[in-house]
């Protein structure tokens, strides 16, 4: 299949609109990160995405709208915590998961009778939405497994050949995807850390639980709460390692361990005093900017060639729990305490 790129002119916006309307797949830049766009009502459409992604036909996708008004249709029933969360949050990188109607076909919310809605902020992917006129189901733009994509070109390099479109809108702004949350269970429970925090969440609904999958690894016998939270994820070619402990005791193991094929995933500044390859994905005690440059260092380790990288441990709070939940998937779950 030929793959247009697409820029953001009103023009491209109504090409990649009718693409969507007619059943194809686009990738398009949110603040989040860019995603693959198809028709959330049609069946054939989501079936689409999966394939193009490789996505396992369980993990549900996460559906866009544009305006509130496109909501209700989509749900059994907006409840007072959903529309309290919307209010403050949207548009913005929170996803809110509600039982689903008749409207929402199996294939889109993976065969679950949940929906997952967000709305987001960004303005090409709300031109999009809104051109398209239908709500717009659209996961990461990255082959399953892969880091997602925050630029354009990572989009191209995983999805060249695979889709009908790509819209080049730039840099995403938050890079990482969106906070997760139900409210189909009786406590309202966060599925996926994001740029919406659980403080945040917690000044508006009282105290939520947090699903054991953001910190740990499922075992066999635990049932995924968010399906996507089961599969080794977000992970580049070279097998990731996260060593927990001080900048001084990381410049020594890396000191002992590293040969050539290694690469170290460090803090701002850090590069200078590791004499080998090095990737930073931020500053130290800066999470949101290490939520921006993750995915990116990620996708960056990769084109050093390294096939072992080590990975500074990045501070749990607020957004950096986000970040702590993508580098830990990474990594296949493999932390050494220094
Ligand atoms: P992505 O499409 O890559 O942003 O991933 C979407 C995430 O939301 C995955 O982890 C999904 O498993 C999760 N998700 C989407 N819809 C639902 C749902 N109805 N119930 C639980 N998790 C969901
Ligand atoms: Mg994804």
């Amino acid at each position: 299949m030929e793959t247009k790129i697409l820029s953001t002119s009103d023009e491209d916006i109504a090409l990649a609109a009718e693409i969507i309307r007619n059943g194809g797949v686009v990738g398009f830049p949110t603040e989040t990160v860019y995603g693959l766009g198809g028709n959330a009502l049609d069946a054939a459409s989501s079936e689409n995405i999966f394939t193009a992604k490789g996505r396992p036909k369980d993990n549900p996708l996460i559906v866009h709208i544009s305006g509130l008004s496109q909501w209700a249709p989509l749900v059994k029933e907006i409840t007072p915590q959903a529309m309290a969360l919307a209010e403050r949050f949207w548009p913005g990188p929170l996803t809110i998961i509600l039982e689903k109607s008749d409207l929402i076909p199996m294939e889109t919310s993976g065969g679950l009778n949940t929906v997952a809605v967000r709305m987001p902020v960004d303005e090409t992917a709300k031109r999009l939405i809104e051109a398209a006129g239908v709500p717009v189901a659209a996961p990461s733009a990255n082959t399953s497994g892969m880091p997602s994509p925050t630029k354009a070109r990572y989009v191209i390099e995983d999805m060249m050949g695979r889709i009908d479109a790509i819209i080049d809108g730039g840099d995403c702004s938050v890079g990482l995807e969106s906070t997760v949350i139900t409210l189909a269970t009786d406590k309202p429970r966060l599925l996926r850390p994001g740029g919406v925090t659980v403080s945040m969440l917690e000044e508006v609904l009282g105290e939520i639980d947090v699903d054991p999958a953001v910190y740990d690894k499922l075992d066999d016998t635990q049932k995924a709460a968010s399906p996507g939270m089961k599969y080794k994820h977000y992970a580049p070619k070279a097998r990731v390692t996260l060593l927990k402990g001080s900048f001084e005791k990381f410049a020594e193991y890396i000191g002992k361990n590293a040969d050539e094929k290694t690469a170290a995933l460090c803090f701002d500044g850090e590069e200078k005093k590791l004499g080998i390859k090095c990737i930073t994905y931020g500053k130290e005690n800066d999470s949101l900017s290490q939520a921006q440059r993750v995915f990116s260092a990620l996708r960056e380790v990769d084109e050093t060639g390294a096939e072992r990288v080590y990975a500074r441990y990045p501070d749990k709070n607020e957004i950096g729990l986000a970040v702590y939940n993508r580098l830990i998937r990474a990594a296949a779950f493999e932390v050494i305490e220094l």
